[in-house]
């Protein structure tokens, strides 16, 4: 009986090793494999900032990782945050506002320059493939150069499959199912709030969206709400030059503190994250004030680049 044993038990940890050095970067991520955690990868907006990328939100869960929204500098932040270099399991986009897709390009050309050899899957609204089309024409001669010359890039690994969507549920697969939900983001035809639910944790990423009361219900039960935020308190136009339709803007395009804490109150999650800050000079502890304000007394943080919950 023992001869077959040994012989098995050296095979099953050949197995268990290989595995274990596929996904060694994603082990250090998460403590179990079945459990679901959020990395904020860019916690900024357009403003170039050195603490807070643009917007890029990363769920993980076991060895996947589902990537919301592609900010500048977003492979750079994979690497800093130890996530695959190498492609994501699955892009969704929130829209198309270039803060969100800048690093759009980065994401699909670097990944394949860092050894992806499969297309990637990408979700979002109508106009992605447009834009991924374009990407891929505006570097032509750059895939030319890299498949045709001594790199010896594969042939397959720049490409994307895009997935335009429409609201409702888009994605249904290892475990993990994902919700699209449209949001009204000022003239933005197509903006969409992703819901992600896993076997372990329900998370909602808000994208940018003005104060939207409908999300309550497609928030039923979440544990985590990541959300978009500006500082109510410093919107005044005559803290801008020609701001005259300022306060109207950010009333119709994103969603204030004060406003944030009244929606968070209704959907109750267990944790807040304030993300994609809009602050114009606003500290942590003014925001949260206005968190308050808006009537939420549950756990609330501002979300930091590279932070994990
Ligand atoms: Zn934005
Ligand atoms: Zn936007």
């Amino acid at each position: 009986m023992k001869y077959f044993t040994i012989p098995i038990f050296f095979f099953f940890m050949i197995f268990v090793l290989l595995d274990i050095d596929q996904s060694s970067s994603i082990a250090q991520t998460s403590a179990r494999k079945d459990s679901t955690v959020v990395v904020l990868l860019g916690t900024g907006m357009p403003r170039p900032n050195p603490n807070a990328a643009s917007p890029a939100t990363a769920v993980i869960y076991g060895k996947y990782v589902f990537l919301f929204d592609a900010g500048s500098c977003v492979e750079r932040q994979l690497a800093a945050a130890n996530l695959p270099i190498n492609g994501v399991t699955a892009l969704f986009i929130t829209h198309l506002h270039s803060d969100h897709t800048l690093g759009y390009p980065d994401l699909i050309f670097t990944s394949w320059v860092m050894g992806r050899k499969n297309p990637m899957p990408a979700y979002g609204p109508k106009g992605l493939q447009r834009m991924t089309d374009n990407l891929i024409a505006a570097y032509s001669e750059d895939i030319d150069v890299r498949i045709n010359g001594l790199e010896h890039q594969t042939t397959e690994g720049y490409k994307i499959n895009v997935h335009e969507i429409e609201s409702g549920l888009i994605y249904d697969s290892l475990g993990v199912r994902i919700t699209a939900i449209p949001v009204p983001h000022g003239n933005w035809k197509k903006s969409y709030a992703y819901r992600i639910d896993t076997p372990d944790k329900s998370i909602l990423i808000s994208g940018d969206t003005c104060y939207y009361e409908e999300l309550v219900k497609h928030a039923a039960g979440i544990d985590i709400l990541v959300h978009e935020v500006y500082s109510e308190s410093r919107v005044k136009p005559e803290n801008r030059e020609g701001g005259e339709d300022w306060p109207k803007y950010m009333k119709e395009f994103h969603t204030s503190d004060v406003e944030l804490g009244k929606l968070a109150s209704l959907i109750k999650p267990k944790l807040l994250i304030l993300y994609h800050l809009i602050r114009m000079g606003a500290s942590d502890e003014e925001l949260l004030n206005g968190i308050r304000k808006g009537g939420f007394t549950g756990r609330a943080v501002v979300g930091y680049d590279l932070d994990r919950y």
